[in-house]
């Protein structure tokens, strides 16, 4: 039997040690401070997130679960629900709680839409919930994690969900229609409008999932952007998601679900009325919740404000801008759709673009690579301000070079047919010598992907991609080395 590979610590470390020993290991992750990641990072700069986890700290470790106990912590996190009810055009009669993130968002949503069903519709048996093909993820955790069934529908040709192929799904067993505002793939928005009309029109709920837009899209409307209404100003919207760790600018932990009114709000609560520890009532998916999240949500909408964030989108946008035109101008890469705000993607028919992926990690900028098609995001925020000429230049050397990589590309691939030719006519061993020194031309170029990423692709929709992705999490998931001891030098 053998034991884990990290034993649990006999005696305190001290805090000198527990903090340089954390300083080296985050050396490994990606350096968003220099500006250089386009996902997962969005910061207001120092002097606002400053103001952020202060107050994040004077809720360090309270707990906001029993409302009677941390009073304050209710009025905060309601008074939040009000601040983005306005935000989205909501009357008095909208309600909402803070969550931990998109994801919880949109788990209790459809939580929601399925227990407003087995109440409104108790003739549905398997609740079905229509989504656009570029719906987030997090939509189908919740159809796995609650049991609904879902049918993703394509796009049209621009990327906007197709609200008629959606309204042609409808089946008696439909509960909700989910849209986007803006879709995270493409970054643009569905036509809102158009699908809450038609759920209304057949008595469906309509979620609109704004959780990368909810904290931009406002503010760009005021800013004249052309951007259709996406909130509670339409009717037919019956509940919204928006992520206030994303544009809100707060710490990581905080998003909003809110809700047209009160009585569809009670079917995300879960309660027990019967257990000895007393009457239970938990409004979330969490039991405990960090009391810090919730001030530090309050604090980023308090502290930015209105004017704050407008000065932010108009900075964000210019770079959006400047990287738009900049893509634009290189021949072969090509912006998928019409992006709305500050999130695109690029593809080429001309080049690799994973090979080009390969070449701007390289120079340590970091993003995502999507795929059908194959193309590179970005999600473009306040602290991208400095950097948009800087990723261009890069950008239009990598081109460059993957331009001249492919033409290796195709030497390599001319050699490895040379190679299978001369299967024929050469004995075994001096076959596999060459086929030894192919494989080490292939190590050379390890630090390229592309060829893994490709080879996923071509593996897209069938079992043995899920295989191979359960695998890769079971392993990024468990301890590789012995950390080295912790010693003071
Ligand atoms: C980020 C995102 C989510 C999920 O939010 P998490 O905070 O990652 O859980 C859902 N929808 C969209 C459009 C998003 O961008």
């Amino acid at each position: 039997m053998s034991k884990p590979l990290v034993c649990f610590p006999e005696t305190p470390t001290s805090a000198k040690e527990l903090i340089k020993y954390i300083k080296e290991k985050k050396t490994a992750d990606v350096d968003w401070q220099s500006g250089k990641a386009f996902c997962l990072i969005y910061y207001p700069g120092e002097e606002r997130s400053k103001t952020i986890r202060e107050i994040y700290d004077l809720y360090f470790s309270d707990n906001a679960l029993n409302p009677t106990a941390t009073p304050s912590l209710a009025e905060l996190e309601a008074e939040v629900a009000s601040m983005c009810a306005d935000l989205f055009n909501g009357d008095g009669q909208v309600r909402g709680n803070i969550t931990s993130g998109g994801t919880e968002s949109i788990l209790l949503a459809v939580k929601t839409a399925r227990d407003w069903a087995k109440k409104n519709k108790p003739h549905i048996k398997r609740p079905m919930v229509i989504v656009p093909a570029s719906i987030h993820p997090a939509f189908m955790k919740a159809f796995h994690y609650f049991e609904v069934d879902f049918v993703p529908v394509e796009l049209r040709e621009d990327l906007r969900a197709n609200t008629a192929a959606m309204e042609a799904a409808i089946t008696e067993n439909t509960i909700m229609l989910c849209c986007s505002a803006p879709s995270y793939p493409h970054g643009v928005v569905d036509p809102v409008a158009e699908i809450a009309a038609v759920a209304k029109s057949h008595d469906l709920l309509c979620h609109v999932d704004a959780c990368i837009g909810g904290f931009m899209l406002p503010f760009l409307r005021k800013l004249n952007y052309p951007i259709p209404a996406f909130d509670f100003s339409v009717e037919g919207v019956t509940s919204i998601s928006a992520d206030i760790h994303k544009y809100g600018y707060s710490t990581k932990g905080s998003s909003v679900v809110l809700y047209r009114n009160a009585a569809l709000r009670k079917h995300q609560f879960s309660i027990y009325t019967k257990w000895n520890g007393g009457i239970y009532g938990s409004p979330t998916i969490s039991g405990t919740r960090p009391g810090g999240t919730i001030a530090g949500a309050w604090a980023a909408l308090k502290g930015i404000g209105e004017q704050g964030y407008l000065e932010m989108a108009v900075v964000t946008m210019d770079a959006t801008e400047k990287i738009r035109k900049g893509i634009d101008a290189i021949e072969g890469l090509d912006i998928m759709g019409k992006p709305d705000m500050s999130i695109l993607a690029f593809k080429s028919d001309k080049m690799d673009i994973y090979a080009l992926a390969d070449e701007l990690n390289k120079k340590g900028w970091h993003f995502e690579r999507q795929q059908l098609p194959p193309s590179i995001h970005l999600t473009i925020n306040y602290i991208h301000k400095d950097v948009a000429d800087a990723f261009i230049d890069d950008l239009q050397e990598a081109v460059i070079r993957v331009k001249k990589f492919s033409v290796r590309k195709i030497a390599n691939k001319l050699q490895v047919g040379a190679v299978k030719g001369l299967h024929k006519i050469l004995p075994e061993g001096t076959v596999a010598k060459i086929q030894k020194r192919q494989a080490s031309v292939d190590d050379v170029n390890k630090e390229n992907t592309a060829a893994m990423y490709g080879m996923m692709g071509a593996l897209t929709g069938t079992g043995d991609l899920d295989e191979i992705v359960l695998d890769f999490m079971d392993k990024i998931n468990k301890v590789k080395d012995v950390p080295r001891s912790i010693t003071e030098e």
